[in-house]
């Protein structure tokens, strides 16, 4: 539908609740797919029949698993992150064959899996999800399917037969297991039945993208509620060309076969395929690593990527105590910018010197910056240490702030009341060192 034919369905009230100043540019932003009609309260029942399909992400989003490890793909409706945001971030999962593994040392792999957990700028890198080969001996996928849904990690079959897939599915069914037929030629129809049956996820591929679409318009018409795509590109430059087009052709809604979340495997030492993906819209990424130095590099990419535009990446305020301080350790003061904290925090223990950093909401903005939008002033800033309780952790009534806010000193001064000091610290957080040794020590003292 265009802007215009959709903007007849609105109230025409103007009423700015959708956040846009008319009904029309409301309008303009459905129709270009980058609004949900949800936003608009006022919308009627008929309007949002009519609009169903108009105002509905341009690719479908899909969930694996259930619960606290539950991950959400697809639902994308913009080719460049600047454009507004990426939605989701892609699914990396691990791929295991369980074929030569004992029950023992399957249970202790997918324990150290489940494990991970390794925080990097407010965000937690973790395993997310499973991708079981079948194996040829059919008790071993069922224990292994059975093992990782135990487990509550999000599970991916990734099939050699329809009949041991179909074991496997029934093991992991507390998953809702993506089902994912052999990487050759079409989609057999028996695989369709199966993802239908069960009511799960299912990959879809073809040599060509044409093929795909056909095959992904075959299995939606058979039932299957969530489709991902699987393009099988032999090399790199294939790779980056159509998993391109299957992003710009769904966003233009070309073909209704291309609005599904994408699917890709990643075989051992093909890292560089894992980038493309990550890079270029996969949505979901099964990779076989060798257990090296795949996963933190890849990540910190998608972390790079993924992040929301519109947001500053920004941490939890509070005080953090770096080292084991006591009621005489230095008491620093910055924002919760996500790269300010990181980089203070990591100078500051790697001076030695045990401290507290009170971390103050400045709604994600660094130092400077906050100072400069107001968000850094010396009443926020005591307001601040006051509700964190930062100022009870020390006796010595003295409080350090970043040099770059000099200028705040004498208010936060007055705003602490009588009997506080602030002392202004470097502007590096690489000066801390040197801070502590030369000015630290003799405030401390004194
Ligand atoms: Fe129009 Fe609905 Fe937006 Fe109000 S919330 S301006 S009625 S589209």
């Amino acid at each position: 539908m265009t802007g215009l034919q959709i903007f007849k369905l609105l109230p025409n009230t103007n009423c700015k609740e959708c956040g846009y100043p008319t009904c029309l540019a409301f309008a303009m932003k459905l129709a270009a797919g980058k609004e949900a009609l949800q936003k608009c309260p006022h919308a009627s029942e008929e309007a949002k029949a009519a609009l169903g399909a108009a105002s509905a992400p341009p690719i479908r989003g899909v969930k694996l698993g259930v619960g606290d490890r539950a991950i959400a793909i697809g639902e994308e409706t913009v080719f460049f992150r600047h454009e507004k945001t990426f939605v989701h971030h892609p699914g990396l999962v691990r791929r295991l064959d369980p074929t030569t593994l004992s029950d023992a040392q399957l249970g202790e792999r997918l324990d150290d899996w489940a494990a991970v957990r390794i925080e990097r700028a407010g965000e937690v890198f973790r395993v997310d999800g499973v991708a079981l080969v079948e194996p040829a001996d059919r008790s071993r996928g069922v224990a292994a399917a059975a093992a990782v849904a135990a487990r509550g990690l999000p599970l991916v079959v990734l099939a050699a037969s329809v009949d041991g897939a179909a074991a496997m599915v029934e093991a992991g069914k507390a998953q809702r297991p993506v089902l994912v037929p052999p990487a050759s030629g079409r989609t057999d129809g028996a695989y369709v039945k199966l993802a239908v049956s069960a009511k799960i996820p299912l990959v879809v591929t073809a040599p060509d993208l044409d093929g795909l679409v056909a095959v992904a318009v075959e299995a939606a018409g058979a039932g299957v509620a969530e489709l991902l795509l699987e393009p099988q590109a032999a090399d790199l430059a294939a790779l980056h060309r159509d998993l391109s087009q299957i992003r710009r052709g769904a966003l233009d809604r070309v073909h209704p076969g291309l609005a599904h979340p994408v699917f890709l495997r990643v075989g051992p030492g093909e890292l560089e395929r894992a980038v493309v993906g990550v890079t270029k819209f996969a949505s979901l990424v099964a990779i076989a690593d060798d257990g090296g130095d795949t996963w933190l590099p890849l990540w910190t990419l998608r972390q790079n990527i993924y992040t929301d535009p519109q947001k500053p990446l920004q941490i939890e305020p509070g005080v953090h105590a770096l080292g084991e301080p006591d009621d005489r350790s230095p008491l620093l003061v910055t924002t919760n910018f996500s790269l300010t904290y990181f980089i203070v925090a990591t100078e500051a223990e790697g001076t030695g010197v045990p401290c507290h950093l009170a971390v103050v909401n400045a709604e994600g903005l660094s130092v400077l910056t906050a100072w400069a939008a107001g968000k850094l002033s010396g009443d926020r800033v005591a307001q601040g240490l006051r509700e964190l309780g930062a100022l009870d952790k020390v006796s010595h009534r003295t409080v350090i702030i970043p040099g770059y806010v000099a200028a705040i000193s004498g208010e936060l001064e007055d705003a602490l009341g009588a009997g506080w000091h602030v002392i202004t610290g470097p502007q590096e957080a690489s000066d801390l060192g040197a801070f502590f040794r030369d000015v630290w020590s003799q405030v401390s003292q004194a």
